[in-house]
């Protein structure tokens, strides 16, 4: 009769009376781990990924070290260019922008030339890359990067958040580190959202706009504020940490919708006179590309707050040509994003080039931009995604009638339509 092993810890070599317990492993059940061995692991772990997060903070904290690490203009705008497609204008100002802002972190202080804040504004149609390009700059920098909606915003005192709360994800990205998140970017979408109605200093009292636009003035023109950690009011007890935004760069974003015809208007005014049609030969959709400070003005912003953000630049709405490349260029195109997707399940992906066609009139048919071409894909990805992995398919094509009939059983286009008629 053979005689039963005697059960060990492969790790110590103790037997099972001198430990707690012994945990068989679940490959072979002829293997142990003792219960004191798997708490030194647990300890090893633990302080193996302190040291990892410790050198990947180091690691984030590159722009610190000097400017050699800081990306030239060129460079910044060739990694963005793998990201997003397109707002070759917009690329090129951030750039110069952010590199001159990492710069300026590093100016001597030993003469009276101070090179100030170059704070950006991006104004163009809502889904065109602005978010992605503020997002992408970020990660190029490994810097802190919040991404704020100022429609949340009001004066204190009225409901809504406080500006400081603006600062407190930016502390919560940065783990608390108060100095990193001193270097940070702050995305602040919708800006336009806080104009003030008309030009016109208002009588009333306008609370959601100049109000909000008086206290934004206070981060971008650099002061120490009071971040609440938690956020809110909702923790009236917490204790403020105090933030320095001197040195954190601020770009706003907005659709300005409407912001054409006082760009036209502006246009138009000056041509009177001394020029006859050049102004009004200008194409519609490219009136962005005359955008200037005082067209902010007429908008709503008040003029201090344009001042500090002296950087002005816009985004082209993507035509037909730019979706289609939405789709399948950038370094994480959606269509990319599927192909590993599916790819984990050992099945090879393939979008017919009609396919993509058919994506993007349909995106573009119902005015959803490059925000719609993501929805789209997925409704018309979904079933392939729960029935594929349990079948013995190598290999699966996506077509154009597929397309097709995956959008009309999902009602999509009743779906969006009630969308778009949505007010
Ligand atoms: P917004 O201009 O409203 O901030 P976003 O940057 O959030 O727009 O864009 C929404 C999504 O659309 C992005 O996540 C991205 O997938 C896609 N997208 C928009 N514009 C571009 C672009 N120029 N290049 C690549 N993708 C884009």
């Amino acid at each position: 009769m053979a005689r039963k092993k005697i059960e060990t810890c492969a790790f110590c070599g103790r037997k099972g009376n001198e430990v707690e317990v012994l945990i068989p492993s679940a490959i072979d059940p002829e293997v142990f781990m003792c219960s004191d061995c798997a708490d030194a692991l647990h300890d090893i772990l633990q302080e193996y990924r302190g040291t990892m997060k410790q050198a990947a903070g180091k690691k984030g904290a590159d722009i610190e070290t000097g400017m050699e690490s800081i990306p030239k203009p060129r460079e910044i705008k060739e990694y963005l260019d793998q990201y997003v497609i397109g707002q070759d204008s917009a690329k090129r100002y951030l750039s110069v922008a952010v590199y001159n802002h990492y710069k300026r972190l590093q100016q001597p202080g030993d003469d009276d030339v101070d090179i100030e804040k170059s704070n950006i504004v991006l104004v163009g149609p809502t889904g065109t890359g602005k978010t992605l390009l503020a997002k992408t700059i970020a990660r190029l920098l490994k810097v802190p990067f919040t991404i704020v909606d100022a429609t949340v915003l009001t004066q204190a005192g009225y409901v809504g958040e406080d500006i400081e709360s603006l600062l407190t994800r930016l502390l919560q990205v940065a783990d608390y580190n108060v100095e990193k998140a001193q270097k940070g970017i702050v995305f602040i979408d919708e800006i336009d959202k806080i104009a003030r109605k008309g030009d016109n200093p208002s009588i009333t009292r306008d609370v959601s706009g100049e109000g909000v636009q008086q206290g934004l003035l206070k981060l971008l023109e650099g002061s120490v504020v009071n971040v609440p950690p938690q956020g809110g009011r909702k923790h009236p007890e917490q204790r403020m940490i105090p933030v320095d935004t001197k040195n954190i760069l601020f770009i706003c974003g907005g659709a300005f919708d409407g912001i054409e015809r006082k760009i036209a208007q502006r246009l138009n005014t000056h041509a009177v006179g001394y020029t006859t049609d050049a102004s009004r030969r200008i194409n519609s959709d490219s009136y962005l590309n005359y955008v200037a400070p005082q067209d902010l003005k007429s908008f709503g912003l008040i003029p201090e707050i344009i001042g500090r953000l002296p950087i002005l630049t816009h985004l082209e709405p993507l035509d037909r040509e730019a979706l289609r490349r939405v789709l399948t260029e950038p370094k994480n195109a959606i269509t990319r994003q599927y192909e590993k997707l599916f790819a984990m399940d050992g099945v090879k992906l393939t979008f017919a080039p009609e396919a993509l066609d058919t994506i993007v009139d349909k995106a573009i048919e119902y005015k959803l931009g490059a925000r719609g071409l993501r929805a789209i894909v997925e409704t018309v990805m979904i079933d392939a995604m729960f029935d594929l992995p349990s079948k013995d398919e190598k290999e699966f094509t996506v077509s154009a009638p597929y397309v097709m009939e995956k959008l009309r059983e999902s009602h999509y286009e009743l779906n969006s339509q009630a969308a778009t008629d949505a007010p």
